[in-house]
């Protein structure tokens, strides 16, 4: 609650324009406090056990990752994906409290009593149009049209999960204080909740966030990442009916006005630095062509590298759209869909984890899973067939040198902003894909990310035992955390107390998808796996010399 406050007192005397980040170019702040502190012979011994822990659940893990991908639920929408996950939470001795934030499908998870408070989070939900039958390398979906896990986030939790039980078994047998907390990353592909839990207390007493999410090897990295925060924005505009042919002078179509906001954006772009990324879609468009569309939505997500950016991108947009208003006399209202801050990662539990990750290593691929990967490489025409990750990489830290050219955004960033936070990058995912299309869900539910999240899984609690053995390790993240992130900067959060949570989004996908994927739910009491459920013979890649053909 004292951060909560805090914040907003911030955002009052800033007026909300300030710049949060330090301007690009500067020098990283000065070294901080490490986190590599020695481990004890008990420390070795619980990590050891650990390991031993996440290996005999190795089934559970598979179970997991195969169940959610098979749920395939996008934002807002996992009703099966947390049901399903509560429920093993539950069986497995957490306590669930659910709807959290206001969110119907978000939950916290907890087990144990005292500090310090770890807590393990990752994203749960899917992307539209990626349905796809795992282990085929070519476009094949399981439903054409429906949604599917074209980005991975089916493997997250479930590592989380094999972890947190894994460490709850030496915590319970040793009698060690502290607080094990699992939370899902709700329509992380909208940004749509991170920030909004931040806001309602869900982090409360938490010392330390471990967020995980599935990439291409085994890695973490601290300080400022590249990509980019963002804002969602959807603007409505209201007009008049009218028969389109018979009276058409008598209409305001709103839909005119989406099409010059867009067209109003695509000429302003020229005009904005390198590191903007903005897209819209039209979310109505009008009902038919002979009505003048009285109603007519356009939703962008203006993304730039740092608060002030970011703002600025925002009011520009707004401008654009009353000028469309004015054009049109057309009435303009606007919403705030997602918000996610750009990131900021510590320096002490990165190095502690990157400690326990080459420990780890990377899992072993079998001849199977490399011809997977090479033939999917070969399928998407990439100019390197590289098969799957077999050297680690070192651990990620702020390049001052290098000017970030903007990319993607997730919402982990505001928890980054008011807690010590770090994402888990863990190897359940082919490398050279583009992202957010079928072509990530082909080994979501595959021997590789069955691989991936045991190996993650290891990492994930070998740190958790570091962050509940060494509270030195605990006060330098929050050293880091008070004296280099914060000391120059505020968070000011996109989100006002008031904005609520855009929990309608995706309805609609789901109520016409949904009872025809509900035909092909894994069921583990029948089926080894996934691919034995759906009889597909892994790897399935084409065989034709030309793999570009049939598109
Ligand atoms: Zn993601």
């Amino acid at each position: 609650m004292k951060r909560v406050l805090a914040v907003a007192l911030v955002a009052m005397m800033s007026g909300a324009t300030m710049s949060a980040q330090r301007p690009q170019g500067t020098a990283p702040p000065p070294a901080a406090p490490t986190g590599v502190f020695a481990d004890t012979p008990k420390l070795g011994d619980y990590k050891k056990d650990a390991t031993r822990g996440v290996d005999e659940m190795a089934k559970l893990a598979q179970e997991m990752v195969d169940s959610v991908f098979s749920f395939g639920e996008l934002g807002f929408q996992e009703v099966e994906t947390s049901r399903y996950l509560t429920g093993q939470l539950e069986k497995y001795g957490f306590t669930v409290q659910r709807g959290v934030a206001g969110i119907p499908t978000a939950w916290v998870a907890k087990w144990g009593s005292g500090k310090p408070v770890i807590a393990l989070g990752s994203d749960i939900d899917g992307i539209p149009q990626a349905s796809q039958k795992p282990g085929v390398a070519y476009p094949d979906p399981i439903i054409a049209g429906a949604p599917g896990h074209g980005e991975g986030h089916n493997t997250g939790m479930p590592l989380n999960i094999i972890a947190a039980i894994a460490v709850k078994r030496i915590m319970e047998r040793d009698k060690l204080p502290g607080t094990i907390m699992l939370w899902p990353g709700v329509a992380e592909e909208q940004l749509a909740t991170k920030a909004w839990y931040v806001r309602d207390g869900v982090f409360k007493d938490v010392d330390v966030v471990l967020f995980t999410h599935v990439g291409n090897n085994l890695g973490v990295s601290w300080g400022e990442g590249g990509g980019n925060g963002m804002v969602s924005v959807e603007y409505t505009f209201e007009g008049e009916t009218a028969h389109s042919a018979g009276a058409p002078w008598r209409g305001r179509s709103a839909l005119d006005a989406v099409e010059l906001m867009s067209i109003g954006w695509q000429y302003r772009r020229e005009h904005l630095r390198l590191s903007q990324r903005a897209h819209s879609v039209i979310t109505n468009g009008g009902d038919q062509p002979n009505v003048v569309p009285r109603n007519a939505g356009i939703w962008f997500y203006f993304r730039e590298t740092d608060y002030a950016n970011i703002k600025n991108m925002w009011d520009i947009g707004n401008k654009m759209a009353e000028g469309a208003a004015l054009m049109t006399n057309t009435k303009m209202t606007s919403r705030i869909l997602g918000a996610a801050y750009p990131q900021h990662m510590n320096k002490a539990v990165a190095e502690a984890m990157y400690e326990n990750i080459k420990t780890v290593g990377l899992p072993t691929w079998s001849e199977e899973d490399q011809a997977l990967a090479k033939g999917l490489q070969k399928e998407l025409g990439n100019p390197r067939i590289e098969g799957l990750a077999l050297k680690l990489g070192n651990l990620g830290a702020p390049n001052p040198e290098r000017e970030n050219t903007g990319g993607g955004s997730d919402d982990i960033g505001d928890v980054s902003w008011n807690y010590p936070t770090v994402t888990l990058r863990f190897p359940s995912n082919i490398p050279g894909l583009p992202g957010h299309n079928w072509s990530s869900a082909i080994a979501s539910a595959t021997p590789i990310a069955h691989k991936g999240v045991v190996a993650g899984a290891k990492v994930q609690a070998m740190t958790v035992l570091d962050l509940l053995t060494k509270p030195e390790l605990v006060k330098a993240a929050w050293d880091y955390y008070n004296n280099v992130q914060m000391k120059d900067v505020k968070y000011v959060p996109f989100i006002t107390k008031d904005t609520p949570p855009a929990i309608h989004l995706n309805k609609t996908i789901l109520d016409k998808y949904r009872e025809e994927m509900k035909k092909y739910y894994y069921d583990p009491t029948k089926h080894k796996t996934y691919l034995d459920q759906l009889g597909i013979k892994y790897p399935t890649v084409r065989t034709t010399s030309s793999p570009q053909q049939e598109k």
